[in-house]
C-alpha cells in the first residue's frame, strides 16, 4: 500500500527521448539522472541536474508521477506528495541506452599491433618479378 493519492495517473508510457527532452532542445546535455512522466511519457532530468525540467515539467502540465529513467532503477516519485514509492507487481521500466565502454585509444592499439604487423605484403607480384619469395 502507497499513501500516494496519483496511482491512476500512471499509464504505459513510451519515453519521449533517450535524454532529457528539454536539455536536448535547448543543446544541453548537462543533467545528471533521468525521469519518465508517468502521465505522457516526457523525460525530464532530475533534482540534482542543473535544469530541473521533471519538476518543472511536472508543475506546468499537472503530472504528478515520474519513474526513473536509470537502468536498473524501479522506483516512483510523486511530486505532489515529494515521495518515492515502488509498486512491486509491475514490470520494469525502460531505461535509457548507456553506450558501450569507449575503445582504447589508438596509440593503444598501435602499441599492441607493432609486434605482429610484419605480414602486411600482398601477393608478393610486382616488383618480385615473377618470383615468389620462398618459405622460410
Ligand atoms: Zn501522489
Ligand atoms: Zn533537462
Ligand atoms: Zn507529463
Amino acid at each position: 500500500m502507497t499513501p500516494c493519492r496519483h496511482l491512476e495517473e500512471i499509464r504505459p508510457v513510451i519515453p519521449s527521448s533517450d535524454g532529457c527532452f528539454d536539455c536536448l532542445r535547448d543543446g544541453r546535455r548537462d543533467w545528471v539522472h533521468l525521469r519518465v512522466c508517468q502521465s505522457c511519457g516526457l523525460v525530464g532530468c532530475c533534482d540534482s541536474s542543473p535544469a530541473h525540467h521533471a519538476r518543472r515539467h511536472a508543475a506546468v502540465a499537472r503530472h504528478a508521477i515520474v519513474r526513473s529513467y536509470e537502468p536498473g532503477e524501479q522506483w516512483f516519485w510523486c511530486y505532489v506528495e515529494d515521495m518515492a514509492f515502488e509498486l512491486p507487481g509491475l514490470a520494469a521500466g525502460p531505461s535509457h541506452f548507456v553506450p558501450p565502454p569507449a575503445p582504447p585509444p589508438r596509440s593503444v592499439w598501435t602499441l599492441f599491433a607493432g609486434g605482429v604487423s610484419s605480414t602486411g605484403v600482398p601477393g608478393g607480384s610486382a616488383g618480385w618479378g615473377g618470383q615468389r619469395p620462398g618459405r622460410p
